[in-house]
């Protein structure tokens, strides 16, 4: 196979076109959001896990997980070179999701975990398991809005997606 990269190159290569793709998904997500009007996100909170959008008042973290560095059974492929090193590597990043969902569930967070396929796929699943934690907070705690605006016939329009 002629390759004007070495492997370690390559792999270096691969994995910042894999980056910027994750920030590409993100993007999709924040559209979405604001096509849906749910509102109040922040990106890239510093907490475990560091989710790509976290709901401060109501709790929820998202995460969205791309297909490649999260290994997603439907579309995970493991390159064929460095093989010993990817498989290292995207391994523990598997673990390491385990682990963040856990400790954030633990500390009373609702954790969404959202595939990189499922956004453009099934837009509209992808945007309701969002909003049913975070349309409980409009419920319950009436963190977002006003008790009598939450109450409105458009409000609970909003929440019922
Ligand atoms: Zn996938």
């Amino acid at each position: 196979m002629s390759d004007v990269f070495s492997q370690a190159k390559r792999s270096e290569v691969m994995a910042r076109i894999r980056g910027r793709g994750n920030e590409e998904t993100e993007q999709v997500l924040a559209r979405l959001f604001r096509k849906y009007k749910i509102s109040g996100w922040r990106l890239h909170l510093d907490l475990p896990g560091r989710p790509d959008f976290t709901f401060p008042k109501s709790q929820v973290v998202v995460f969205v997980d791309g297909c490649f560095w999260h290994r997603c059974p439907l579309h995970s492929k493991m390159p064929r070179n460095n093989r010993g090193f990817w498989k290292k590597k995207l391994s523990a990043n598997v673990a390491r999701d385990k682990k963040v969902t856990r400790i954030l569930r633990d500390n009373g967070w609702h954790v969404v975990r959202i595939w990189e396929h499922d956004l453009s796929a099934k837009p509209f699943k992808c945007v309701s398991r969002v909003s049913r934690f975070v349309g409980e907070a409009h419920k319950g705690r009436g963190s977002f809005l006003p008790a009598d605006h939450a109450s409105s016939p458009a409000a609970q329009k909003t929440n019922a997606f």
